[in-house]
C-alpha cells in the first residue's frame, strides 16, 4: 500500500512495542481494531485503524479486525459490512480471518463459571436502577448488594439458569465480586453478564445472556493472543479491572492495554450515538450523506484514502485530547487532489455568450491539458462552437479596474481556446443580463495573444452545443461554526445552508464518463466527485473541497 510517510515519527507506543520486542517480551506483536457493529466508521475511528494496523505492519506483526458484538440491541450486519468496506476502502488489510467477540462466547461463559466458582462472581437480583443506587459515587462508596454474599452453589445454580433463559430480561445479572469501596467506580462489583432475548446477528437465539464490553474485551484480547490493546483515553479508568480479570482467569494470554487520546475534529460530533441520530431523524440522507464525517460520507464527496490517512499521519499519538481544526483535513484532500486530479470545464451558473463573428455552423477541436504540472496524464478535445457558457461571476457590466474578467469592451482569454472582447450586452424585460455578444481573435487560438498584448484574466466555458446540463451539490460544515457539537441541543446547531443544490450546471462532455472513484478539478471553482446517485439524465457532482486553503495560508 501506498506510505503517507516513510519515517512515522515515534510515540510512546511504537516505543512501548519496540522496547517489548527488544528484550524478548514477544517475537512478534499482534495488535486489533475492535469496533462495535452499532454505526459506521467515522473519521475517528480511523486514528485508530491506523495506529493499530500501522504499528503491527512497522513492526512485522499483524492486526487483527475483531466485531466487538456483545450487545445485540444495537448490532446489525449492515454495520458488520461497512465496517469491513471502508477498512478495506483505506488500504489495510485483516488476512484471512475477520474475528468476532461472539466467537469466544462459550470461552467467556466459561470464564465466568470459573469466577463463580472461585467466589470472585454472584449473581445479583437487584434491579438496574438499585444497582446504580448502590455504586456510590466519585467521593462516596458503594454498599454491598444484599445478593453479595450467595454461596457458590447457588450463584452457579442461577447462572445456567439465567444462560437457560428462564428468567426475564433485565431480572438478574452476574457481577464480578470485587470491592464496591474501590476509588476507582470500575471496580465496584461490575456486571459481567446481562439477560437479553433479543437475537444476535451471528448467534441467533442461541444465547441468552451476554457478555458486558468490559467482561469480553481483555479476553478476546487474551484468546486472540494480543499483545498490545490500544484503545482511547476514557478507558484509562477501565484498565484496572481489565487488569483484574487477566490475574483471575485462566487465559492463554496477559495482553496489556494502553491508551492513546482520541481524535476530536472542529464543528464535527464523533460519536456513533450522535452520528445515528442524525440518521434516524433524516436529518442527513443516511450514514454515508456527504456531510457526514464518516468514512462512507468522506468517500462519497470524494475525498480520497491517502489524503485521510495523510491527515491522520499528521496527529500525534499521545495522551492529551484537543480539537483538530477541521481546515488541516481540507488541506490534505487538496494537497493530494491537486496533485492527482485532472482538470475539467464546468460551469455552475452559466451566462451565454454568441461569439458574433465566428462561423455558424463549425465546430472545432479544442486541445486541453489534463493537467498543468503533468504531461503524464495526458490531454483531451474540448468542442468549440459559436455560443458558449461562461460562469455568471465572471461578467460585471461595471466592473471595477482590477476585475480581469468579462465587462463591457474587455478582452479575456477562454482557457485553451480563443481571446473574446465583450461588445453587446442582452437583458431581459427585468433587466437582467442573460447574454453577451462577443467577438474573438481568430489568430489567438490555444489562448496566445499574436500581437503580445496583455490579456490577464482567463475563464472557464463550456460549448452551448455540446455542454451537459448537471446537478451539482455543494457542501459547508453541518454544524454552524461557534456551535458546541458535545452539548445535547447539538441537533440545534445544525448548520441550514450545510447543502446546497444548484440544478442546471453545464459540463464539458467528457464528464458524462466520469467516475465515482475519481474526483477531478473543475477549473477555477473546486474538486468534484460524481455521486453514485446520478443517472445517464441527470449527472450529479459532490464537491469535495473548494480550491481555497485557508489552513495553508495561516501556516505556511
Ligand atoms: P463512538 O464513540 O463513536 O461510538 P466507540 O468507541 O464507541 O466510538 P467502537 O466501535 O467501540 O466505537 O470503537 C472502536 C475503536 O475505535 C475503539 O478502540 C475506540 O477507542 C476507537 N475510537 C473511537 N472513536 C475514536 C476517536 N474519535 N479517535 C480515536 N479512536 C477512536
Ligand atoms: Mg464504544
Amino acid at each position: 500500500m501506498n506510505k503517507v510517510s516513510e519515517n512515522q515519527p515515534t510515540d510512546f507506543i511504537r516505543e512501548q512495542v519496540q522496547t517489548d520486542l527488544d528484550k524478548g517480551k514477544y517475537q512478534k506483536i499482534i495488535t486489533r481494531f475492535p469496533p462495535e457493529p452499532n454505526g459506521f466508521l467515522h473519521i475517528g475511528h480511523v486514528k485508530s485503524i491506523c495506529l493499530n494496523f500501522g504499528v503491527a505492519e512497522e513492526f512485522g506483526g499483524e492486526c487483527h479486525l475483531r466485531f466487538d458484538d456483545t450487545n445485540p440491541a444495537k448490532e446489525d450486519q449492515i454495520f458488520i459490512d461497512a465496517i469491513k468496506r471502508d477498512v478495506e476502502w483505506l488500504g489495510f488489510e485483516w488476512g484471512e480471518k475477520v474475528y468476532f467477540a461472539s466467537d469466544n462466547f462459550n470461552q467467556l461463559y466459561s470464564y465466568a463459571e470459573t469466577l463463580v466458582g472461585e467466589g470472585l462472581a454472584y449473581v445479583d437480583d437487584l434491579s438496574s436502577e438499585e444497582i446504580r443506587d448502590y455504586r456510590g459515587t466519585l467521593t462516596e462508596p458503594g454498599k454491598d448488594s444484599p445478593f453479595r454474599n450467595r454461596a457458590v452453589e447457588e450463584n452457579l445454580d442461577l447462572l445456567r439458569r439465567m444462560k437457560s433463559g428462564e428468567f426475564k430480561d433485565g431480572a438478574r445479572v452476574l457481577r464480578a465480586k470485587i470491592d464496591m469501596k474501590a476509588g476507582n467506580i470500575n471496580l465496584r462489583d461490575p456486571v459481567i453478564y446481562r439477560i437479553s432475548s433479543i437475537s444476535h446477528p451471528r448467534t441467533g437465539t442461541l444465547w441468552k445472556i451476554y457478555p458486558t464490553y468490559d467482561f469480553a474485551h481483555g479476553q478476546t484480547d487474551a484468546i486472540e493472543g494480543i499483545t498490545h490493546s490500544l484503545c482511547t483515553l476514557e478507558f484509562e479508568d477501565h484498565r484496572p479491572l481489565y487488569d483484574w480479570f487477566i490475574k483471575n482467569l485462566p487465559v492463554p494470554a496477559k495482553p496489556k492495554q494502553y491508551e492513546f487520546s482520541r481524535l476530536n475534529l472542529e464543528n464535527t460530533v464523533l460519536s456513533k450515538r450522535r452520528l445515528n441520530l442524525l440518521v434516524e431523524k433524516q436529518l442527513v440522507s443516511g450514514w454515508d450523506d456527504p456531510r457526514m464525517p464518516t468514512v462512507s460520507g468522506l468517500r462519497r464527496r470524494g475525498v480520497p484514502a491517502f489524503a485521510i490517512r495523510d491527515f491522520i499521519s499528521r496527529l500525534s499519538i499521545g495522551k492529551s485530547e484537543g480539537i483538530v481544526e477541521s481546515a488541516m483535513l481540507d488541506h490534505c484532500v487538496r494537497d493530494y487532489l491537486n496533485k492527482f486530479a485532472e482538470r475539467r470545464m464546468a460551469v455552475l451558473r452559466p451566462l451565454k455568450i454568441v461569439i458574433k463573428n465566428y462561423p455558424k455552423n463549425k465546430t472545432e477541436e479544442i486541445d486541453a491539458l489534463n493537467h498543468p504540472g503533468d504531461e503524464s496524464k495526458g490531454r483531451r478535445k474540448l468542442p468549440f462552437s459559436r455560443e458558449i457558457y461562461v460562469e455568471r461571476d465572471d461578467f460585471m457590466e461595471s466592473p471595477p479596474k482590477k476585475f480581469y474578467r468579462l465587462g463591457p469592451g474587455r478582452e479575456v482569454r477562454l482557457r485553451f481556446a480563443y481571446l473574446v472582447t465583450c461588445e453587446e450586452i442582452i437583458k431581459n424585460e427585468m433587466g437582467d443580463v442573460v447574454e453577451l455578444r462577443c467577438s474573438y481573435d481568430p489568430e489567438s487560438k490555444g489562448g496566445n495573444t499574436p500581437d503580445g498584448r496583455k490579456v490577464r484574466g482567463t475563464i472557464q466555458w463550456v460549448s452551448a452545443l455540446h455542454a451537459i446540463p448537471a446537478e451539482v451539490r455543494l457542501y459547508e460544515p453541518l454544524f454552524e461554526n461557534s456551535a458546541d457539537v458535545n452539548k445535547d441541543d447539538f441537533i440545534d446547531r445544525i448548520n441550514s445552508k450545510s447543502l446546497q443544490i444548484i440544478t442546471d450546471c453545464l459540463l464539458e462532455p467528457s464528464l458524462s464518463k466520469a467516475s465515482c472513484a475519481e474526483p477531478v478539478q473543475f477549473e477555477r471553482i473546486g474538486y468534484f466527485c460524481r455521486d453514485e446517485d446520478s443517472s445517464e439524465n441527470n449527472p450529479i457532482f459532490n464537491r469535495t473541497v473548494s480550491l481555497r486553503d485557508s489552513w495553508d495560508k495561516k501556516y505556511k
